[in-house]
């Protein structure tokens, strides 16, 4: 079996680059900033990260790291947002578009399942648009549900991996925010490279925190 990176309870999770020293890209120290180096690729399912501002500047960084990485993503740190509209841009429908759903543990033998509005299961094969992920403790991500009434327009997507997160967190906190993104993407029709690169990039981040 795989040793996770990070210990259960490990407090290197919470450490926290200081303000004036982070690089704005990546987050991290400036002095080991990694915008350069991460293989970057122009995925097809748009991807935007809503972030809770306490995650910001956590050296575990796995919401930035995820938004270098893709080129059809965004990043928004902040706690609550008027409108789909205003997060995705005014061209953007809510139906074509999917909410990573509060994490949680493996309910199903299908990897990803896709709820609609009215709670309906969707057939695999629809085709997402776009994804939301919210990045943030269980309690964070809540939070933001509460604030962000909108989120209910959106897809349910709801991830049943059959691993445990590098990182080695609870069952209520599930897959890190890249590795949930990763696993979407692969399970939604991205190519599998890009999901590969993420998890390998990311494993690579988890070793650089002393
Ligand atoms: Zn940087």
């Amino acid at each position: 079996m795989q040793e996770p990176l990070l210990l259960r309870n490990d407090t290197r999770v919470h450490m926290k680059v200081p303000k004036e020293y982070a690089c704005p890209e990546c987050r991290r120290q400036r002095r080991s900033c990694i915008c350069g180096k991460v293989t970057a690729f122009s995925n097809r399912i748009r991807i935007i990260i809503l972030q809770h501002p306490q995650e910001q500047f956590k050296v575990s960084n796995s919401a930035a790291l995820a938004h270098l990485m893709l080129r059809n993503s965004s990043l928004l740190t902040g706690l609550s947002w008027k409108s789909f509209k205003a997060v995705a841009g005014e061209k953007e429908i809510p139906s074509q578009w999917g909410i990573l759903h509060l994490k949680g543990g493996r309910n199903s033998e299908t990897p990803v399942e896709i709820f609609g509005r009215n709670g309906s299961l969707m057939e695999t094969s629809f085709q997402l648009k776009g994804i939301i992920a919210i990045d943030g403790s269980w309690k964070q991500a809540k939070a933001l549900w509460w604030r962000n009434s909108w989120f209910l327009k959106l897809h349910r997507i709801v991830l049943n991996p059959d691993f445990k997160s590098i990182r080695n967190q609870s069952k209520e906190e599930g897959l890190s925010t890249i590795e949930a993104i990763a696993f979407a993407l692969k399970n939604l029709g991205e190519k599998p490279v890009v999901s590969d690169t993420l998890i390998s990039q990311y494993k690579n981040l988890i070793k650089t925190i002393k």
